[in-house]
């Protein structure tokens, strides 16, 4: 699975480092290529990914999203069969809370 930064972010950085070189030199010309590069290269559409865990009532049957608070009576859901919530999408992957 790719990782992704964030392009204004990645900017800034490079701004910096642009701001710290000497004027004519190499690095001077790198750092704005690059920031160019940055510039002119395609955005790709991503979400944010949000992570959650599985709520356990009491030992009991009885879960719930962490995130959104939706109920699920399968344990299954949050452990077994599916890695997402199927409500809200949040990546099940903090574990399971006995409340
Ligand atoms: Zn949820």
């Amino acid at each position: 699975m790719g990782k992704y930064i964030e392009r204004e972010k990645f900017a800034e950085k490079l701004k910096e480092h642009l701001r710290c070189t000497s004027k004519g030199s190499v690095l001077e010309a790198a750092f704005a290529a690059m920031l160019q590069d940055l510039e002119e290269l395609p955005a790709a559409d991503v979400v944010p990914v949000v992570h959650s865990s599985c709520v356990q009532v009491n030992s009991t049957q009885e879960h719930y999203c962490n995130e959104c608070g939706v109920e699920f009576n399968l344990y299954a859901y949050c452990k077994e069969l599916y890695n997402y919530c199927p409500s809200c999408g949040a990546k099940m992957d903090g574990g399971v809370e006995d409340v």
